[in-house]
Formats: C-alpha cells, structure tokens, sequence
C-alpha cells in the first residue's frame, strides 16, 4: 500500500475506533493557540468565537495557496510511484495515552500542505496570516505536532522532515518562511504536548497569559476576569 493510502486508512481506523470507544478528540490547532492563554482557549469553548475579517481574509488567503479539492489517493500514490512529488492537505492524528491516568484522546488536524515524494514525506508547511511578520512558538508548536502524528501513523522516525511556516502579513502583503527538521523541535514539542494536555485532560487549572500584550489583542478582554490589564 502507498504512503498516502496507508496515512488515509490509518486516519480513518483511528477514528473508528476513537468513535467506538468515546474517546474525545482534541483538534491540534487547538492545543497550539492554548499555548499563550489556555484560560483563554476556556472561554471560547464557552462562549465560541466570532468571525472577524481577518480571519475571513485568512481563509480566502488558504484557498489560493493550497489545494483543498478531492483527491483520488490511490492515484496520488501511482503517481509518487512514477516519481512525480505531490503535496496537498489531508487529515493526520494519533490517540495520546496520559501516562498518569490511562486516558485516551486522540488528537487530530490537517496540515496546510504534505510534500510528498517517492520515498516518503519531505516537507509539511503551515501557513499563518496575521497583522505582523512574526513566527510564534505556537506555529512551531502547531507543525511539530502534525510531524508527531504523521510519524506515529508511519511508525517511521520523520526527524529528517522539513517542517516549514509561512506567514502571511495581511497589513502590508510581506511573507517570511522559517523552515527546520522535525528532528531538531521534537524533542521540545513534546515536553510542551504533555504539559498542555494536562489542562485537556483537566488534570489542572488553566494557564492565564503571561504578558499583557497577549491580552491587550483578546477577544474576551472585556468579560475575562483575569487580564493583565485594565479594561
Ligand atoms: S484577556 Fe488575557 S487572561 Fe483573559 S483570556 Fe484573554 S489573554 Fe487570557
């Protein structure tokens, strides 16, 4: 079976079975933007969140850059067998097992693109657009993570995968890229995975920003009762 086919299957057994078993499911974008705030990743869960024109901008932004229409997998993997690369999105996840308490979430999303190849995956990216040119650790965080899925859905070591993050600033039309090896963050991402998802797991209190100027940009400045500055 082809690479993609197999991450296809793979993706699709492991849903089953997180389905079967209720074992809830946690997006990975998700665990990434609770990074700076988890209490405030708490009140959008509470209260859900508005659709700003940025983030209209943004989507509008990911439909030029990445190729979101069906894809016949089979045929993709003919074709990496033929030597052609291919990347497009699709969806990757694993069920995380909390060693202290044995509980099971499985946690799933879908990089903006996978390079693939005849001999593996080469390259995920993610694409951000925001008011600035910044990297956040969150993005870092955010495709360190897809690189874990992917592998634990090979069972190969991707420590030689190029993890790219595009951002697009929607002020002034720049773009930046930083690129890296899986190999070199993941040992850093996954100390950071443990620790969030003990806030997902309600294992303890959510983390509240560190600096005001996390929220002084908040959408829930004026009802959060613990911002770090006055309304
Ligand atoms: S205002 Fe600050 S503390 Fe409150 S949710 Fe927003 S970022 Fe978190």
């Amino acid at each position: 079976m082809g690479i993609i086919t197999t991450i296809v299957e793979k993706f699709s057994s492991l849903s089953s079975f997180a389905y079967i078993n209720s074992i809830p499911k946690i997006f990975v974008s998700d665990i990434s933007s609770s990074l700076f705030c988890e209490w405030k990743k708490y009140l959008e869960i509470k209260y859900g969140t508005e659709e700003t024109q940025d983030m209209i901008r943004g989507k509008m932004i990911h439909q030029d850059y990445f190729r979101y229409e069906h894809i016949d997998f089979r045929y993709a993997d003919e074709l990496l067998a033929s030597g052609k690369e291919l990347s497009f999105t699709m969806k990757v996840g694993f069920i995380w097992i909390d060693k202290d308490t044995g509980r099971k979430v499985m946690l799933s999303g879908e990089p903006d693109s996978i390079l693939f190849a005849r001999d593996g995956v080469k390259k995920i990216t993610e694409l951000k657009t925001r008011r600035n040119s910044e990297v956040h650790s969150s993005d870092v965080l955010q495709v360190g993570i897809y690189g874990i899925c992917i592998e634990k859905m090979l069972d190969i070591s991707l420590d030689k995968v190029e993890l790219e993050i595009r951002v697009k600033n929607i002020v002034n039309d720049d773009e930046i890229s930083k690129t890296f090896f899986l190999g070199d963050i993941k040992m850093e991402t996954k100390k950071k995975l443990t620790d969030i998802l003990d806030f997902w797991l309600a294992k303890r209190e959510p983390k509240i920003a560190e600096s005001s100027s996390i929220c002084r940009v908040c959408n829930f400045r004026k009802i959060c009762d613990r911002k770090l500055i006055p309304i």
